[in-house]
């Protein structure tokens, strides 16, 4: 009982990972035991032995029982089998000694066996290598032990002394083992830090490895856990910070994956912490910080640790932990401490505090390292002016947002914004001014933006969130609400600017197959908002036709306009008293080779968007400039109209050039009027009436185009220099028919009559209507009832055959026409 006694205190431990193998030298008295004691001693003796070992330690019923069992079914197994095979041959028959060896041995594997067996019922699996790990020891020890026990019999009958110098061999031994042991240890550790520091050279862009080096200090030490701390201060921003611990991390919480511990404890602020951890009250971290020392708190294996420590394991729900610097020179920019060895049978040692103090120094070499990566990424990855994201990462957001959303039947939204009015901006107060409106918008949407999407810089001055969503109109609502939150004015050298916000809405997998179209789609979505005026579009099939025409007609404008397929027609315009020929509008017309006759409706706002209207309105004003000449030089006086449109208003040059081809051409200023829309002189009435009076003083008539469907302000009507107001055609085609319509037209010349102006009725299709504008006392009439547009060979033959020299002024020079009927 008192060798079982002896076997029970001097167990030997062997870590294996997770688990220690426990090695009994409860085979020698079991051998002993075998030769000198009846079976039932023996058995006695064992579980006396465990009787007594359960009253100091204590441990829980199930292993008591479990425990006791086990150690009676052995002694049972080793007697039924010894005794089977016969000891009747004492000590010195070597029959005995096989008797013996096999008993203990079969005895302690069926042991592992039943160990191994508890284990499983407890809900674990432990694997075949498991059980090799435990049995192989098992048949050695029990060979080995019963070997023992058999000399020390053996020497014993020769004479009783001979033990004295058995056991002087064996503490030898013992002693040579458990330093060999140390050594081993200490040469695997050193292996491990030497490989850890290669790792370390290794950490490169591409290899962003905190976890895995996390998890290697965590393995040396044989922790429970590890973590590493940042402080917040340290030079680099939490933002960057929280990027470089969770890089190449797909779990956003920064911890490393299931099946490995560590937690990555990111600095202060950071949401990504687990409850215990990232708080920078934490006593034991400030005095490691301080002074660099580290620490060892234990309240293992009988130690009691100070009130405040133990309040520090608490909160790490820990027994142990060795807290070590994180060092940058002299400064110590945050820490690495592992919690709890893993096993339970041994702690932390101070050689484990020297090895988590190595380790450390390494893991800081490697963070700096991740840190200048991850500054190189932030500055690859993001906008310097606006400090978003940049396209690139936006697109590599809305790619991963894909692939993790795939089959979860959510959707991936981008919502892409244009600022409309940076450009002017830019123009008239100055690269700054645009820059600052830039930053503005940045900061409004960086606030308005979750956490958990993306918010990008993606074009000069065009933006783009990404959203995930439940569903399509989920993501239009997200759409509305951030465009109602940061569409308000922005406040820019000293002035209060009204942004125009455009934004394209395109969803996955709604509009897009992956995440590289989704982008594009939401910028088709955002053409079309800024060309039709609405401030929210979501992406349609039917747009990228539209979209991909519109591009290419924009291209083909280019050079369309130095050949002959852009060209200028001519509607006339009539008096409706004398029925006069006073003169015609210069309208555009574009042959297109592929698509055919191309609406001025539709490229000339094309035009606009794309800085081509100048030139193409000085093509036509040149044009029918010429035109006027060739009239004028047959001897007929016809003035000519052309359109402007609001971007040629805020050209400072505009009226200069007007006033270079009408010399150069040789017309007179009077036969020359422009025609405007209010719309276009409100989009920046500041710079356009003083370009209007300009021209107006030149002697060339102005006119307000469309009247009646823009503000129709009189006020704005009496600040402005025109001679003409042009009643919109859509109120003309309908007062035959639509009683509001006629009251409208009637109020129109009513009021430009009031204001001394010439009223011009557009879009006059028949009799009935010319009758009524006539009754009205409307001055000039326009429209397909005389005519459509019509090229210069065309309109020849029609004032050939339409009209007809006015009596009084037949045969002079720049002789007016009329319109008989
Ligand atoms: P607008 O200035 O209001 O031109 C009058 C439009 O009404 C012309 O269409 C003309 O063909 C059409 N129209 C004339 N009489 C009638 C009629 O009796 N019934 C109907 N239903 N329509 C009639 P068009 O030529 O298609 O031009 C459309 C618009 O394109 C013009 O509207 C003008 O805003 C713009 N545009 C045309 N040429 C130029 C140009 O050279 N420069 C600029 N900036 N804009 C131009
Ligand atoms: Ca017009
Ligand atoms: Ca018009």
């Amino acid at each position: 009982m008192v060798g079982f006694l002896i076997a029970e205190r001097t167990q030997l431990f062997i870590e294996v990972r997770k688990q220690t193998v426990v090695l009994s030298i409860a085979d020698i008295p079991l051998a002993i035991g075998l030769l000198v004691v009846p079976s039932v001693g023996l058995l006695v003796a064992r579980l006396l032995a465990d009787l007594i070992v359960l009253v100091i330690r204590r441990p829980g019923p199930g292993k008591v029982l479990f425990n006791i069992g086990v150690d009676a079914t052995e002694v049972a197994v080793a007697v039924a089998i010894a005794y089977a095979i016969g000891i009747g041959g004492g000590v010195r028959s070597p029959m005995t000694w096989v008797a013996v060896g096999v008993g203990a041995a079969t005895a302690d594997v069926i042991g592992a066996v039943l160990v191994l067996i508890a284990i499983r019922v407890t809900g674990q699996r432990p694997g075949l290598q498991r059980l090799a790990s435990l049995c192989i020891p098992a048949l050695v020890l029990g060979i080995v032990g019963s070997a023992l026990g058999l000399v020390v019999l053996l020497v014993v009958s020769v004479n009783p002394w001979g033990v004295v110098l058995l056991l002087l061999v064996l503490l030898v031994f013992a002693l040579g083992y458990r330093s060999y042991g140390r050594f081993l240890t200490q040469h695997e550790r050193l292996g491990r830090v030497y490989a850890f520091s290669k790792m370390v050279e290794s950490v490169h862009s591409t290899s962003p490895v905190v976890a895995e080096l996390l998890d290697y200090v965590r393995e040396t030490l044989n922790a429970d856990r590890a973590s590493v701390w940042l402080r917040g201060s340290a030079g680099q921003s939490p933002d960057n910070l929280a990027e470089l611990i969770s890089a190449g991390d797909s779990d956003d919480t920064g911890r490393a994956g299931p099946d490995r511990i560590p937690v990555l404890t990111i600095g202060a602020d950071s949401e990504q912490v687990r409850d215990d951890s990232g708080s920078t009250d934490d006593p034991i971290r400030e005095q490691v910080v301080a002074d660099g020392k580290t620490r060892l708190l234990s309240a293992r294996h009988g130690r009691r640790p100070a009130r405040k420590d133990a309040e520090t394991l608490r909160t790490r729900h820990a027994s142990e932990v060795i807290v070590a610097a994180l060092r940058a020179g002299d400064e110590v920019y945050g820490t690495v401490e592992v919690a709890d060895r893993r096993t339970k049978f041994s702690a932390f040692s101070r050689d484990d505090i020297r090895l988590l103090d190595n380790l450390a120094s390494h893991l800081a070499a490697a963070l700096q390292n991740q840190q200048l990566v991850g500054q190189l990424r932030h500055t690859a990855y993001h906008d310097s002016l606006t400090g978003l994201a940049n396209r690139e990462r936006f697109a590599q957001a809305t790619q991963a947002a894909v692939d993790e959303t795939r089959g979860s039947g959510s959707v991936v939204g981008v919502l892409l914004l244009g600022l409309d009015s940076v450009r002017d901006v830019s123009d008239s107060l100055g690269h700054d001014a645009g820059d600052q409106l830039r930053i503005a918008m940045a900061a409004r949407l960086a606030d308005h933006v979750s956490a958990t999407s993306v918010a990008a810089r993606t074009g000069a001055n065009e933006f783009a969130v990404l959203v995930r969503a439940p569903d399509l109109s989920t993501v239009v609502d997200r759409a509305r609400a951030l465009h109602a939150k940061i569409h308000s004015p922005v406040d820019v050298a000293g002035l209060t600017i009204d942004i125009g916000l455009s934004v394209g809405v395109a969803a996955w997998p709604d509009h897009a197959g992956g995440g590289a179209t989704l982008l594009q789609r939401a910028d088709v979505a955002m053409g079309v908002a800024k060309n039709t005026d609405v401030p929210i579009a979501t992406y349609h099939a039917s747009m990228d036709h539209r979209s991909l025409y519109r591009l290419q007609l924009v291209t083909d404008l280019r050079t369309a306009l130095a050949t002959d397929e852009v060209s200028v027609r001519y509607q006339p315009k009539v008096l409706l008293n004398n029925r006069e020929l006073i003169g015609v509008e210069a309208l555009l017309r574009w042959d297109h080779p592929t698509y055919g006759a191309v609406e001025p409706d539709e490229f000339v706002p094309l035009a606009e968007r794309t800085g081509l209207i100048g030139p193409l309105t000085t093509h036509v004003l040149s044009t029918a400039l010429r035109q006027c000449r060739d009239w004028l030089d047959r001897g007929l006086r016809i003035a000519v109209a052309v359109n402007l449109s609001a971007r040629n208003l805020l050209d400072p040059t505009f009226a200069d050039k007007a006033v270079a081809l009408l010399r150069e051409i040789d017309v007179p200023a009077d036969l020359l009027t422009f025609e405007i829309t209010e719309t276009s002189v409100m989009a920046d009435p500041e710079r356009s009436i003083p370009v209007l009076h300009r021209l107006h003083a030149l002697g060339l008539g102005l006119a307000v185009d469309d009247f009646g469907t823009g503000y129709s302000s009189l006020a704005y009507l009496r600040r402005l220099p025109v001679d003409e107001v042009k009643i919109d055609k859509a109120f003309v085609l309908g007062m035959g028919t639509d009683l509001g319509d006629l009251a409208i037209v009637r109020a129109i010349v009513e009021l430009g009559h009031s204001l001394g102006l010439r009223v011009v009725a557009e879009g006059v299709e028949d009799e009935l209507s010319r009758d009524l504008l006539e009754g009205m006392d409307c001055d000039v009439m326009q429209g397909y009832l005389l005519s459509r547009a019509l090229a210069p060979d065309r309109f020849d033959a029609w004032l050939a055959a339409r009209s007809v020299p006015r009596p009084d002024q037949a045969g002079l020079p720049g002789r007016r026409l009329q319109i008989p009927n």
